[in-house]
């Protein structure tokens, strides 16, 4: 998108000083978490098409739950397409909600909490939802749909791929034929806001399969994890925590 990027150095000074700006804000430990959320857009003045003459990064943050007792209740969209080949949906860009507010908005009125979008080539394999990525499992084996440029390659996807596979699953990454979503035995979605949710169930040509839910779900368990080691109740030893003060 032809945009500078602010350096590493830069970025998380960013975060660090919003987060200090807004101590007072990040809830008490186990009810919440303080949601940052950075964003990079031009804001030059231009009238043409072309990349903008300016920049502005900017670090936001809110005080949000911690939504841990929500399911999903997916829908698969097989009219609309979240992203295309060559297109921008593997990168975290504004322009990849707007095109699906539409079918996510009559979805939402009939009661899902989401949709699940197909690739757009064949329309046969699974990609993503709206906003997180998804993972189904299988006996050992958990699996997620290879991000090649239309799936946004979200970074509690790969913290969930880590530590599946130190908890001893088989983690793939591969092509998911929407059939195979229907023989899995549990499906979970990732993201920053909500970490790891079970998928309750899937609706697909007005078909709908259940999923096991509950304490005993492997969502469940990669969801304590990852939550154990940001709160600091379970030792990072990835290094993936910063203490800030
Ligand atoms: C943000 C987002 C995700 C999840 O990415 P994280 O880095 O884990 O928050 C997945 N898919 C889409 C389309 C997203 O916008």
């Amino acid at each position: 998108m032809c945009m500078p990027s602010p350096t590493v150095d830069q970025f998380i000074d960013a975060v660090k000083k919003t987060v200090l700006a807004n101590k007072k804000w990040v809830p008490p430990h186990g009810r919440g978490s303080l949601y940052i959320r950075p964003l990079l857009m031009g804001t030059g003045r231009n009238l043409e098409v072309k990349p903008s003459s300016e920049y502005t990064f900017l670090v936001y943050a809110s005080p949000v739950g911690n939504g841990l007792k929500g399911v999903l209740n997916l829908m698969v969209e097989d009219n609309v397409h979240r992203a295309t080949p060559g297109g921008t949906g593997g990168i975290k860009a504004v322009t990849n909600y707007s095109p699906i507010y539409k079918p996510l908005t009559e979805a939402k009125a009939k009661g899902f909490s989401d949709l699940l979008y197909l690739d757009a080539l064949t329309g046969s394999n699974i990609e993503e939802c709206s906003g997180c990525n998804i993972f189904i499992l299988k006996g050992n084996v958990i699996s997620t749909p290879t991000t090649h440029g239309t799936i946004l390659p979200g970074i509690t996807r790969k913290s969930i791929m880590e530590i599946a596979s130190d908890l001893g699953y088989q983690v793939e990454e591969r092509a998911i034929p929407i059939k195979e979503v229907f023989d899995a035995e549990e499906v979970f979605c990732t993201g920053t806001a909500m970490i790891v949710k079970s998928v309750a169930s899937i609706t697909y040509q007005g078909k709908t399969i259940e999923y096991k839910l509950g304490a005993e779900t492997l969502a469940q368990k990669l969801h304590a994890t990852l939550t154990g080691i940001q709160t600091g109740v379970i030792e990072d030893k990835l290094g993936w925590t910063m203490v800030i003060d």
